[in-house]
């Protein structure tokens, strides 16, 4: 399957730093990359980033992305941000259950799906990502835990959870520096794509990217691993050298 590079620009960028870097990017992408690429940015910038993808033609292939989505479709929730607001802004996808929304914001397994099920009722991809702490990988639970939480997200979801794209991101490797090894990732990846085959006989078609300190010099192992279909990247997408070589070494 074709693999999906998903920036995560975090709450990062600025007008004028998020111009220069989609216009390093529309330089690098002039050549249509093999793999998807997508950008997961704040929600004040999504209006800019489609502006400037339809002002310069070769970030034509460039899909836009939410870091997050509520569980609720409208009304009286300050401060979130609903499905369908993010469809008027072109969002393909959005990241649900981020290991700093789970940890700073107290996001629960059935909350993120929650919110995986109503990106998905309003036509958007959730990006679901699970992952395990540096404690619960010492105490030997990492698969107990990404599988404990895919199943809520399978339970919330039934037969349309081959819709959505799953992202294995070991918290200790976020923004850390420190990488699961290409074996240590593909054999988590591994175990998700047969958690999803016991779920639906189209698992084979649900990307799972793995996500943690992937860079320029790490990515082509990590993506040439079976079961794993793309990277989800947090500090190395706000470099445009980076990210595009990242893209480069995507297949
Ligand atoms: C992320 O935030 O999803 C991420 C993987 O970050 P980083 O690449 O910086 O580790």
């Amino acid at each position: 399957m074709t693999q999906l590079i998903a920036g995560n620009w975090k709450m990062n960028g600025s007008l004028a730093a998020n111009e220069a870097l989609l216009t390093a990017l529309a330089q690098g992408l002039a050549t249509p990359p093999r793999a998807e690429v997508a950008v997961c940015v704040p929600a004040p910038y999504l209006a800019q980033v489609r502006a400037l993808s339809a002002q310069l033609p070769s970030l034509e292939p460039l899909q836009l992305g939410a870091q997050d989505v509520s569980s609720q479709a409208a009304g009286a929730f300050t401060g979130e941000v609903s499905p369908s607001m993010l469809k008027d802004f072109g969002c393909r996808y959005a990241i649900v259950g981020h290991s700093e929304r789970r940890q700073y914001h107290g996001e629960t397994d059935a909350l993120v799906a929650e919110k995986a099920r109503q990106a998905l009722a309003h036509g958007i991809t959730p990006i679901v990502c699970v992952g395990e702490s540096l404690a619960e990988r010492e105490a030997g639970t990492t698969v107990d835990v990404v599988k404990r939480q895919l199943a809520a997200v399978i339970q919330a979801n039934g037969h349309c959870i081959s819709e959505i794209v799953l992202a294995y991101e070991p918290v200790w490797a976020i923004g850390t520096g420190k990488t699961a090894t290409p074996e240590e990732a593909q054999a988590v990846h591994a175990v998700l794509r047969a958690q999803l085959k016991a779920a639906t006989p189209q698992a084979e078609r649900v990307k799972i990217l793995y996500g943690g300190s992937m860079n320029a010099a790490n990515a082509a192992t990590l993506l040439a691993q079976p079961d794993i279909d793309g990277g989800l990247i947090g500090g190395a997408a706000l470099k445009a050298a980076d990210f595009l070589t990242i893209i480069a070494a995507a297949r």
